[in-house]
């Protein structure tokens, strides 16, 4: 689907930069938010490669744009180009929201603020004293498990298939946050055992990801407990292999789609200083899935 907006010569631009840019979402969810409350802004995608990153940004201060969201291949590098980071993006080391406010340039991650907002939407959720098992030490991972972290989780364990990235990851997060954090790697029964006791199991790998979504998922549902939340950040397909496991399983399934409207939720927040429109939000994603 794609949404009419009228253009003006007062018309406030947002948009998002990556490369590649064609597949996204953010386009639709926001241009849909943008109509629902009659605000005079349009948000394009810019398919910018890396060696164009640093004139796209100062060009876009230039030009008097709002702000941006940023994707693959640039979260990192952009913040190098930002003046002023907040707490989740320094922590995480990745930037997906720059604003462009009184000539400076102000970088956010509302990756795992996101992901929190739309579990506790769907689920009674509360990250204090928990255990979570996450799956990936990729970005989405290191947004997750800081979040999770930082508001007062107590032990989070990060399953990787490269283990020494996950090492990592849960050093930085000992390190910075002092939580209780240790790595595996992608075996069955040692996922199973963690399991025993956790609370929380986030997917941040793109398997079973659209167009593989017949591909088996990492944890099966005799693997899960009933109570056990089961988050996959995968939102193509919304109900992913992973999410019919936890179904078989009795446990609480979550789909990626919340994730991926609170995000840019708050990014539309930052830029407008309204307050987003979910559901509409929320629906421009699912229609734009179909
Ligand atoms: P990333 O930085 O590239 O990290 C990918 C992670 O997945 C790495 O840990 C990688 O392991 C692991 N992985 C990749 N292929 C795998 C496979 N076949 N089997 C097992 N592990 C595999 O990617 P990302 O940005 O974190 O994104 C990860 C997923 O989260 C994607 O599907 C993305 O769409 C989703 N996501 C969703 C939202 C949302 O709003 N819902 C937001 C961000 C991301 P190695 O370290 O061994 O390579």
């Amino acid at each position: 689907m794609s949404v009419s907006v009228s253009v003006d010569a007062e018309t406030n631009v947002v948009g998002l930069i990556g490369h590649p840019v064609e597949h996204s979402m953010s386009p639709a969810m926001h241009n849909a938010a943008f109509k629902e409350l009659g605000l005079n802004y349009v948000y394009l995608a810019f398919d910018v490669p890396p060696e164009r990153l640093e004139g796209a940004v100062r060009g876009a201060a230039d030009l008097g744009i709002v702000g941006l969201n940023v994707t693959i291949p640039h979260k990192e590098a952009v913040m190098e180009l930002c003046d002023e980071l907040d707490r989740d993006a320094e922590l995480t080391g990745a930037v997906n929201t720059v604003r462009f406010s009184r000539g400076k340039i102000e970088g956010f991650n509302t990756d795992g603020e996101g992901f929190l907002r739309a579990l506790q939407e769907e689920t009674d959720f509360d990250p204090r004293g928990t255990k979570s098992v996450i799956l990936g030490a990729g970005g989405a991972a290191r947004a997750v498990s800081f979040k999770l972290a930082t508001e007062g989780a107590d032990e989070i364990v990060i399953a990787n298939r490269t283990v020494s990235r996950a090492e990592r990851l849960a050093e930085e997060l000992r390190e910075k946050v002092g939580v209780k954090a240790r790595a595996i790697g992608l075996d069955g029964d040692e996922i199973e055992r963690e399991l025993q006791d956790a609370d929380l199991l986030v997917d941040a790998t793109p398997v079973g990801m659209y167009p593989n979504e017949n591909e088996p998922p990492l944890v099966t549902a005799d693997q899960m407990r009933e109570d056990l939340i089961v988050n996959d950040l995968v939102y193509n397909p919304p109900k992913t292999r992973l999410l019919e496991e936890a179904e078989k399983a009795g446990a609480v399934p979550v789909s990626g789609v919340g994730m991926l409207v609170y995000q840019g939720a708050l990014a539309f927040e930052l830029w407008t200083g309204e307050e987003a429109p979910v559901d509409v939000m929320r629906e421009a994603v699912l229609e734009h899935l179909q």
